[in-house]
């Protein structure tokens, strides 16, 4: 598929259009390109994993371009707050990090400046912008755990404190009690009437 009908599409899932989608689309392309991959959704499906380290628009385009998502344990979210996904190929093992570059901004001004808007002006840079004005590429090594992989549940065990089963072997020992993430720690959420912490 070309730039256009990614973005095309990705637009449609994401519900607008946004810089956001343009790096998220051109991401996944180089990703997917640099490790081998041409049809994520077809004959390529069970050969991906995807970790993105943002939940913002470009996640989007990621899932996307690529198929992958946290329902099919293909895509990983790691909560780094930065631009930056790395496309992995089971098949082959080989793995690449693409990061988004900080001053594609500053050079996507000089692209259109008689666009007065700011946004509408990065919107069109990064849409014909080559890749490297708009990101680095890192080869890396990924591991990936056996209970991260996509399948049935490799165990799923009761807690100790709450009685809430936990799958995918999330659970924390200590003790010699079997215990879930929150009640090991402190959690997002408290029941109703108790501080949270
Ligand atoms: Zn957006
Ligand atoms: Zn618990």
């Amino acid at each position: 598929m070309t730039f256009k009908a990614l973005l095309d599409e990705s637009v449609k899932i994401h519900g607008h259009l946004c810089p956001g989608q343009v790096l998220g689309v051109k991401m996944s392309m180089l990703g997917l390109k640099s490790i081998g991959i041409d049809d994520p959704k077809g004959k390529d499906k069970k050969s991906i994993i995807v970790f993105v380290e943002m939940d913002r628009c470009a996640t989007d385009a990621v899932q996307s371009v690529t198929g992958c998502s946290l329902g099919h344990r293909t895509m990983k979210f790691m909560d780094y707050g930065k631009m930056a996904a790395t496309f992995v190929n089971l098949k082959t093992g080989k793995a690449v990090r693409v990061i988004a570059k900080e001053d594609s901004r500053q050079k996507a001004k000089k692209y259109f400046p008689e666009i007065e808007n700011k946004y509408e002006a990065q919107l069109e840079a990064y849409k014909i912008m080559p890749d490297e004005d708009l990101f680095d590429v890192m080869e890396v090594h990924v591991k990936i755990k056996p209970e991260d992989m996509p399948g049935r549940p490799l165990r799923k065990v009761k807690c100790d404190t709450c009685g809430e089963y936990v799958q995918d072997a999330r659970e924390v020992y200590r003790d010699g009690k079997a215990l879930c993430r929150p009640c090991a720690s402190t959690g997002y959420y408290a029941p109703a009437g108790k501080d949270i912490l």
